[in-house]
C-alpha cells in the first residue's frame, strides 16, 4: 500500500513538470478584445462620466466596510470553492485606522503581488489619441521585467479626481492582472509574501521562473479525467474561480458605496481571468492528448525516458504561442478596419448570455473551453508549418516565424490556413464575448 502512495507521489512530483514552460499570457492584449464586446452594451456606453479614486483614498474611506465584507468573502469561498486555500487568519484585513500601510495589509488580504503598481492610468486602444495626458512608460504599470510586448502600447496618466468614462476605466482593468497581480504567490517562489499566502508550494511550472508562477491563477483545469487528478492532484490547484468571485464582490462592494471607479476597475480584473478561461491552453494542461498518453508519456519519463514528455511539453508551449500570436496579429489588423471587420462583428454581437452563478466559469466557460480545445490544437496542427507546431526541438516564442505568424501560414495553406483558423478563433471570441457580459449583467444587476 504504502509503495502505491509512494508511486502515485512521484508520479504528481515529475508529472508537475509536464507543463513546465507555461505562457503567460492567454490573451495578448485583452483591452483589444474587450472594448468591442463592452462598447456594444448601450447602458455602459450611456454611463456618465466618473472620478479616479486612487486605491489608498478607497481604502481609507472604505477601511471597516471593506473588512466586513472581505470576512463575508472568506467564509463564503471556503464553503462553495472547491480546493480552495483559505486565506490565513494573521492575512485577514483588519480595520487599524493606519493609513501608512493600509495599501499593503489590503493587497496581502486579497493575496496579490504587494508589489503590483496599481496606478491611475488608461490603456489606449490603436485609435485613440493622447490628448493633453502625460504618457506613462510600462515599467511604472507592470512588476514584469521584460515590457517589450507592452511597449507598442500607449498608456496615460490619470490625476486622482478627474473625469473618466467607466467604458475606458473597464477596458484598461481588463489587462491588468497581466501586469504581475499574481506572481510570487507560491511559497516555493523565493518572495517573503509567497511563504505568507497559504497557497503551498506552486502546483505546476517552474518555480524558479517569474513569468510561469502566475499560471496557476489565469489557467482553470477543472475537466480532466478522474484518474488523470489521481495521478496529478496538483492539477486541481487553479485559482480563477477565487479571483472572479473574490473582485466581483468587492466590485459590488464598492459600486454599493458610492465609489464607481472602483467597482469598474474591479469588475475588469474580474473580466481578465473571465476572457482568459476562453483560451483552449488555458484550460487543460495537454489539449488534444488523452488521459491514457499523458500517463503513459510521464511513466516513461519517471523510467527514464523523458523524450515524450519533454517532447510534449515544447509542443504544447509552441501552439499556445502561435494560438496567442494569430488573436494579437488578427485583432491588431482588425483595428485598421475596425467598422467592417468580421472579427471586431462577432466581439460586438449580441449574443446569447448564459446568466452568471457560482458555477459559470467551471461548468459553462471551462467546459465549452476544454470540447474546443481539441479542434483548435488539431487545426493548429494541420494549418501551421510543421517547424512551428510539430517540431519539439524548436522554440517557437521570440522566433522570427512567430513574429510573420500570418505569411508563414499563408506559406505552407494559402488562405485557407488563414480562414480556417479565423474561423475557430471567430468562436473562441463569441464565447468570449458571452463571458464577459454575464459577468458585467451579474454585477450590475446588484447595483
Ligand atoms: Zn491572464
Amino acid at each position: 500500500m504504502k509503495r502505491y502512495y509512494f508511486g502515485i507521489a512521484t508520479i504528481a512530483i515529475l508529472w508537475g513538470m509536464l507543463i513546465a514552460p507555461v505562457k503567460v499570457k492567454a490573451w495578448s492584449e485583452h483591452p483589444l478584445l474587450a472594448y468591442p464586446v463592452l462598447s456594444s452594451i448601450p447602458d455602459l456606453v450611456k454611463q456618465k462620466n466618473i472620478e479616479a479614486q486612487s486605491l489608498k483614498a478607497f481604502l481609507i474611506k472604505e477601511e471597516a466596510g471593506l473588512a466586513k465584507i472581505l470576512k463575508q468573502y472568506e467564509d463564503w469561498a471556503i464553503l462553495n470553492l472547491p480546493n480552495y486555500a483559505p486565506l490565513p487568519s494573521e492575512l485577514y484585513f483588519t480595520p487599524t485606522g493606519n493609513p501608512d500601510d493600509i495599501v499593503l495589509r489590503f493587497l496581502t488580504a486579497i493575496r496579490l503581488n504587494p508589489n503590483a503598481k496599481l496606478r491611475l492610468y488608461l490603456h489606449l486602444l490603436p485609435n485613440q489619441g493622447i490628448g493633453d495626458r502625460q504618457t506613462l512608460n510600462p515599467t511604472e504599470l507592470t512588476t514584469l521585467k521584460d515590457v517589450s510586448i507592452m511597449l507598442q502600447t500607449r498608456y496615460v496618466e490619470l490625476k486622482e479626481g478627474e473625469l473618466v468614462s467607466p467604458l475606458d476605466v473597464l477596458c484598461t482593468a481588463n489587462d491588468e492582472p497581466d501586469y504581475g497581480f499574481d506572481l510570487g504567490l507560491f511559497e516555493d517562489n523565493n518572495t517573503d509574501y509567497g511563504k505568507r499566502y497559504g497557497f503551498g508550494p506552486q502546483p505546476f511550472g517552474d518555480p524558479k521562473l517569474e513569468y510561469g508562477s502566475q499560471a496557476p491563477f489565469h489557467m482553470g483545469f477543472y475537466h480532466e479525467a478522474k484518474i488523470v487528478y489521481t495521478f496529478g492532484p496538483f492539477l486541481k490547484h487553479t485559482y480563477p474561480e477565487y479571483r472572479i468571485s473574490l473582485f466581483k464582490a468587492l466590485s459590488e462592494y464598492a459600486f454599493s458605496t458610492g465609489n464607481p471607479y472602483w467597482g469598474w476597475r474591479f469588475m475588469g480584473w474580474g473580466m481578465h481571468y473571465m476572457g482568459d478561461m476562453s483560451m483552449p491552453y488555458h484550460t487543460a494542461p495537454l489539449p488534444g492528448m488523452s488521459a491514457a498518453r499523458m500517463i503513459w508519456i510521464n511513466l516513461k519519463a519517471i523510467l527514464g525516458f523523458p523524450k515524450s514528455k519533454n517532447n510534449a511539453v515544447q509542443l504544447v508551449s509552441n501552439k499556445h504561442s502561435v494560438l496567442e500570436q494569430f488573436q494579437w496579429l488578427v485583432v491588431r489588423e482588425a483595428y485598421n478596419n475596425y467598422e467592417n471587420s468580421a472579427l471586431i462583428a462577432v466581439l460586438k454581437e449580441n449574443v446569447p448570455v448564459v446568466p452568471y452563478n457560482n458555477d459559470f466559469v467551471r461548468n459553462v466557460a471551462t467546459a465549452e473551453s476544454v470540447k474546443r480545445g481539441k479542434m483548435v490544437d488539431k487545426a493548429l496542427k494541420r494549418y501551421c508549418p510543421p517547424l512551428l507546431v510539430k517540431d519539439p526541438n524548436f522554440e517557437a516564442s521570440k522566433s522570427k516565424e512567430l513574429d510573420n505568424l500570418l505569411n508563414e501560414i499563408r506559406a505552407f495553406k494559402g488562405n485557407e490556413g488563414i480562414e480556417q483558423l479565423m474561423s475557430l478563433l471567430t468562436e473562441m471570441m463569441r464565447s468570449y464575448n458571452m463571458y464577459l457580459k454575464s459577468y458585467y449583467v451579474s454585477i450590475v444587476s446588484k447595483s
